[in-house]
């Protein structure tokens, strides 16, 4: 019963890998030599398609995709951006790594970001939607969305995460919806913002396919996170399994909601229809009480987990505020910005008091049903 792989993970199959086939035959794996449309064209405009938005492109990892998005803002070195307090130390490390500073903010009863923290004047805010659980979009001139643990989620009006804002961001990490090993894109609407992103993503050139890069005067330096042939392949086999992958965790999240009943030990804090069901998020009255579900949990072998490693005001990244700069940038641009954990201390609580139901996409309904009527025996006895 105990899940040995994540999600997309299980679908990996190379006998729906054509395009990795023909990539390998012919001999050509760098997106932008490819002699017809590249896979990575391919797989961005089946991306462009899925979720409804006029431009994606394919990068690195999720981090790089953060990195991109924040710098197509045109930042200043030093400016602030607003995030929220629970989230993966990527996002505050994307933005370190751009030259500004993260601002923690407090979060929501499903550890979003909560819009009434954020500073009235934010220009830069990061939402992050957490194991699939879509949060409130703040207003403000950038908003980018971290959708790394939550492709296909959709907000409350229907449009998919991460193309509602500035720019949304998704990641194929191993233990994401879908994965590539490595993997990063962006979505935008908005075409200029796409072609700054495109030409910082591949050395600041404007380039034409097939072509040396070109670089016009006034050309910007860049990096280079383009992906390859190889992963855009990867990732166009993955993203035909999104909807059923969807679809099953739903029938497991069902099937636990169902098998579940409440009492007075524990809350459910019940999934928005368009969330990703990535778990099932049950809140116990006291840190002691979740030890002990975690140590029963443990002795019948059932998946779980919890959330306190998102904690990020006792991070030492951030509590440390060293850097591999000799003069410690960008924090010696905000001398007078410190984290005051104290602020969080009760969102601290609820993390610990949090625990997290593992449902498996790949298991099939009777298995799931079983995992179900473990779990609900399970928290019967508490
Ligand atoms: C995984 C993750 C990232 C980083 O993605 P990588 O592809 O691993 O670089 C960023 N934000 C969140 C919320 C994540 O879970």
């Amino acid at each position: 019963m105990l899940r040995k792989l994540p999600y997309g993970a299980n679908y990996l199959d190379l006998n729906e890998m054509n395009d990795l086939k023909s990539s390998i035959n012919h001999k050509i794996l760098f997106r932008y030599q490819t002699l017809g449309e590249s896979v990575a064209t391919k797989f961005e405009r089946a991306c462009e398609r899925r979720f409804d938005v006029r431009r994606a492109l394919a990068c690195h990892n999720g981090t790089e995709a953060l990195r991109v998005s924040l710098l197509a803002t045109r930042p200043a070195i030093g400016d602030k951006v607003y995030i929220p307090a629970v989230t993966f130390i990527a996002v505050a490390g994307a933005i370190l790594s751009c030259g500004m500073i993260p601002v923690l903010c407090d979060v929501d009863e499903n550890f979003a970001l909560d819009p009434n923290k954020i500073p009235k004047d934010a220009k830069r805010i990061v939402v992050a939607h957490m194991e699939g659980s879509v949060g409130p979009l703040p207003s403000a001139q950038y908003v980018v969305e971290d959708c790394a643990q939550a492709m296909g989620a959709r907000h409350a009006d229907g449009t998919h995460v991460g193309t509602r804002s500035f720019a949304g961001t998704f990641s194929f990490h191993h233990n994401k919806v879908l994965t590539s090993g490595e993997g990063g894109l962006v979505l935008t609407h908005d075409e200029e913002v796409w072609e700054l992103m495109r030409r910082y993503h591949d050395h600041g050139s404007s380039r034409i396919h097939g072509q040396y890069p070109k670089w016009h005067a006034g050309a910007f330096y860049g990096e280079n996170f383009t992906t390859s042939e190889l992963v855009a392949s990867v990732q166009l086999q993955q993203l035909g399994h999104l909807d059923h992958i969807l679809g099953d965790l739903q029938n497991g999240y069902d099937a636990l909601i169902g098998s579940i009943n409440p009492s007075g030990k524990f809350i459910v804090r019940p999934r928005k229809d368009g969330d990703v069901k990535i778990s099932l998020r049950i809140e116990l009255e006291t840190i002691e009480a979740r030890r002990n579900l975690e140590e029963s949990l443990k002795a019948t072998g059932m998946p779980f987990w919890t959330l306190e490693r998102y904690f990020l005001p006792e991070h030492p990244i951030l509590t440390g505020r060293n850097s591999i700069y000799s003069d410690g940038f960008p924090w010696s641009l905000a001398a007078d910005h410190r984290v005051n954990s104290e602020v969080f201390r009760s969102t601290h609580d609820r993390l610990l008091r949090t625990i997290c139901l593992s449902i498996s996409p790949e298991i099939g309904r009777d298995e799931q049903c079983r995992q179900a009527e473990a779990y609900a025996r399970v928290l019967r006895c508490l």
